[in-house]
């Protein structure tokens, strides 16, 4: 009988019997597999869709896949997708309205959302949905949207055995290993003849799925093989963010020059948002058919670098890329901490490697602390 806090080990040829036995519970499989020439979140049919054989080279702005010689199934780090792309969609439809007998009548959308397991879930995207947990689930408003989408979903985690360019989640204590939160964590083991996974199941409906899937209990040797996968990461992190004080430091350098610094370069595009796990932000436009018959009303996904976003009567507080810049970065590795106690960075990587100048939130805060020691 397997339970909660057990290790298991599957042969990497029986991953897929693990993914069989979650479709079988009525799951639609959302994982890693290669599109367009990057590791993309879709759906994804079993194991043979995960991208086996591929790594991926990261750098700011810069991102290409790489072929591996291992058949590893998930030797590279994290893609332009997160997955609040299904927690927190990028539209989300909260009523519908239409004209009946000379009035309106307005329905909310309440359609189930679809069941679904995140295959591949990496520790600092564990740590991003906690964070996004504590912003849509643990204040005095419960977003109804965000919860029935959690409740339901089933989270495989893999934890990290090859950190990426951009990655600094040693910095940000989110990684490399996975963290709570998960139904199942695999790290996975190439070594000495072996390809297999060590498995940790958090949860009962965790054992469950791991009892369908051939299975052996995990040795000491098991054990001491995965923790050495994950010394391994932990001393190849792409980048690294010294967060003493970091708080107080963004808040007393309000008026840095860096912040006119990186606005030249900066294009406003808001990808680093977009792409940010953590980032929640958004607005709500309204539609209507063009005879008025029927009105839609959508949450969509907004961003602090667009002067729209902080328009209040008679213009926008932030007008210029300096102020949208500190805004995003005070905000993300600082008033965050104090609004949701937390970080709202977990160290994924992303916004650098996917910003299209390179801007790198570590360089950033790294400039910000030196200008201060030199008095600039
Ligand atoms: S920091 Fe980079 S990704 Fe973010 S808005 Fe500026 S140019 Fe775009
Ligand atoms: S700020 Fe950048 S590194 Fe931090 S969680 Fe967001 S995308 Fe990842």
């Amino acid at each position: 009988m397997t339970n909660p806090g057990d290790a298991l080990v599957v042969e990497a040829r029986e991953l897929d019997a693990l993914l069989r036995a979650l479709r079988e519970r009525g799951h639609t499989l959302l994982g890693p597999t290669v599109r367009e020439g990057a590791i993309v979140l879709d759906e994804i049919g079993g194991a043979s869709d995960l991208p086996a054989g591929w790594t991926d080279e990261q750098d700011g702005g810069h991102y290409r896949l790489r072929p591996r010689d291992d058949g590893a199934l998930f030797g590279y780090a994290v893609g332009p997708h997160a997955w609040k792309r299904w927690l927190h969609p990028p539209a989300v439809v909260r009523w519908r309205a239409r004209r009946d007998a000379g009035a309106f009548v307005a329905e909310p959308d309440t359609a189930p959302p679809p069941l679904y397991a995140f295959v591949g879930v990496r520790p600092c995207e564990l740590a991003a949905i906690r964070v996004q947990d504590r912003v849509f689930l643990g204040g005095l408003f419960v977003d109804p949207a965000y919860r029935s989408r959690r409740e339901s979903a089933f989270v495989l985690a893999v934890s990290c055995g090859c950190p990426g360019g951009t990655c600094f989640c040693v910095s940000m204590g989110t990684g490399p290993k996975a963290g709570p939160g998960f139904d199942l964590a695999l790290t996975e083991v190439i070594a000495a003849g072996r390809h297999d996974f060590v498995v940790e199941v958090g949860t009962e409906r965790g054992a469950e799925v791991a009892a369908d899937a051939p299975h052996r209990p995990a040795a000491p040797a098991d054990l001491e093989a995965a923790a050495a996968v994950m010394a391994s990461a932990e001393g190849r992190m792409g980048r690294s963010l010294d967060m003493a004080g970091i708080k107080e430091l963004l808040y007393r350098r309000y008026e840095d020059p860096r912040w006119d610094e990186v606005a030249k370069r900066c294009l406003a595009c808001a990808n680093c948002t977009m792409v940010c796990p953590t980032c929640f932000c958004a607005t709500v436009e309204d539609e209507t058919d063009l005879q008025g018959t029927a009105t839609e009303r959508r949450r969509i996904w907004d961003s602090c670098f667009s002067q729209e976003f902080s328009y209040v009567h008679g213009g926008s507080v932030r007008t210029s890329g300096g102020a949208r810049y500190r805004q995003w970065i005070t905000h993300k590795l600082a008033t965050w901490l104090d609004q949701f106690g937390v970080s709202g960075c977990v160290g994924c990587g992303r916004c650098i490697t996917w910003c299209p100048v390179g801007i790198d939130i570590t360089t950033e805060a790294r400039a910000v602390r030196q200008g201060e020691a030199q008095g600039s």
